[in-house]
């Protein structure tokens, strides 16, 4: 309970009334979307010969044009916005009942007779989104889309085809004509992605599901292995293996991203302090993602965890990349000065294909950049890259840093990035990310005897 008599009561109350509003009106949609559920699995089973039934999925309003909105007119006279919208589509429930699916979209049954009545209805609906919606007296354009699928042929549940048509309503939005049809291809890769979210903490919590594999990197000058990077691997239980570039982007949407880099860290933090202990001052490169920087506890917890294990910070780099963008730059920069203080190494990966490479150099204090292995696969016969790349190590050793090339595949590349003082090259030409006991056995017999 409130106690009314506070001077904040007023803030209290608004916000306690905003909540329930917010609270009623999840459960609202929630059991709008239900009922449509209903009728979505009568109207699949309907045996219609003369009709075509088909699923509408109408997003009101793509998110990104809603958030601009919000920016620009402010939440109130979105909240407007989305009411005038909501009343100029009465029309769809004057021959079927529309439910509100989603917070800007809404979902209905439509069952044509013959194909005139299907694309009058569609050209009707057309026209109402197309015009721009008067809100105080001003016309604001919404960028609206319709999804289509069509019931006769569609098979699934109707929670997949609802959800499957949703998403046409939003490739609707992107697209000119603003109308998609629902692809069972996109149903199947959000399922799988649906999938590999929900599964991601419980294969976390379980041994063998989530493993590591190890890279070398190799001094140019030495010739030595001065450490490895390691790269995440997951067994899914019924998908098999899933490789990083499909799930991390998919983790990287939920909170589970801190718990994910955590268990990295943890995994290959006690990894090389047990090599350590075999002899082997191996450091160890991990790639976080910008979201870790934005946790404030995460020096911390790199600290604790390098403490635990008894590894000196030294021994530990930590890559990230700006192609992700970073959403707080200046949480991101903090996060990297206490690394760095905490004397961990930063790279900035895959440098020299984001859109703000030479931008990261201003923006984030680094020791090292890693050279993109797309960039870097394309030096051998084009001269404007090889000078390129040539041109950007000198600028990183300017400015201090050390340079790693990746995605070295060949000895003509390894001997053109020597001969360009590239400081450490990583790629198939050294070995491929093998697992631990194999990385170490490789290590042990070319380099350790060498030492
Ligand atoms: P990345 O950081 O650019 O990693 C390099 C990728 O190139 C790795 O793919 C590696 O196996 C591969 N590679 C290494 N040498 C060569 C080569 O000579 N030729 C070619 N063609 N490829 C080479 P992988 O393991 O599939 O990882 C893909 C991406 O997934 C990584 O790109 C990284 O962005 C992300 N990733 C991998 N492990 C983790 C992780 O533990 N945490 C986070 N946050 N991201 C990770
Ligand atoms: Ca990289």
């Amino acid at each position: 309970m409130i106690d009314h008599s506070h001077p904040g009561a007023d803030t209290l109350r608004r916000n306690e009334a905003a909540l329930e509003t917010a609270v009623k009106g999840a459960s609202q949609l929630a059991q709008e979307r239900t009922l449509l559920l209903r009728e979505i699995t009568l109207a699949t089973q309907e045996k219609a010969q003369e009709r075509q039934i088909f699923l509408i999925v109408i997003n009101l309003a793509d998110t990104k044009n809603y958030d601009e909105i919000i920016r620009i007119f402010g939440y109130k006279l979105a909240d407007d916005l989305l009411s005038i919208r909501l009343a100029d589509m009465d029309f769809v429930g004057t021959r079927q009942t529309a439910y509100r699916v989603g917070f800007w979209s809404v979902g209905l049954i439509f069952r044509a007779r013959n194909k005139r009545d299907y694309d009058e209805e569609l050209d009707r609906m057309l026209s109402v989104l197309a015009k721009p919606v008067i809100c105080r007296g001003i016309p604001v354009a919404i960028k609206a889309g319709v999804g289509i699928c069509d019931l006769m042929k569609a098979s699934g549940s109707a929670e997949d085809l609802l959800q499957a048509t949703y998403l046409a309503g939003q490739a609707g939005a992107a697209s000119p004509l603003g109308v998609a049809e629902c692809s069972y291809d996109s149903t199947v890769d959000h399922r799988r992605a649906f999938l590999l979210i929900s599964d991601a903490a419980h294969s976390l919590a379980t041994p063998y599901e989530f493993s590591l594999r190890y890279q070398a990197r190799v001094d140019l000058k030495t010739g030595k292995c001065d450490a490895a990077e390691c790269f995440l691997r997951w067994r899914h239980p019924t998908l098999g293996t899933v490789m990083p570039d499909e799930f991390i982007p998919l983790v990287e949407m939920t909170g589970l991203i801190r718990e994910l880099t955590i268990w990295v860290l943890t995994a290959s933090i006690a990894q090389m302090s047990s090599w350590h202990a075999l002899g082997h001052q191996l450091k160890v490169c991990v790639k976080i993602s910008s979201k870790n920087l934005e946790e404030e506890d995460f020096t911390q917890r790199v600290a604790a965890l390098l403490e635990n294990h008894k590894l000196a910070p030294e021994f530990l780099e930590l890559e990230f990349s700006e192609r992700r963008s970073v959403p707080d730059i200046e949480s991101a920069r903090a996060r990297l000065r206490e690394l760095r203080d905490l004397g961990v190494n930063i790279s900035i990966d895959d440098f020299g294909t984001g859109t703000n490479s030479f931008g990261a150099l201003e923006s984030f204090t680094a020791n090292a950049v890693k050279i993109d292995r797309r960039l870097i696969q394309s030096i051998v016969d084009n001269p404007r890259r090889q000078a390129l790349v040539k041109s950007m190590i000198r600028m990183a050793h300017d400015l201090d840093m050390y340079v790693v090339a990746e995605g070295v595949e060949s000895p003509a590349m390894l001997e053109m990035l020597g001969n360009w003082r590239c400081d450490y090259a990583e790629g198939f030409v050294i070995n491929r990310p093998i697992p631990a006991e194999a990385f170490i056995e490789w290590y042990a017999t070319r380099f350790a005897s060498a030492k």
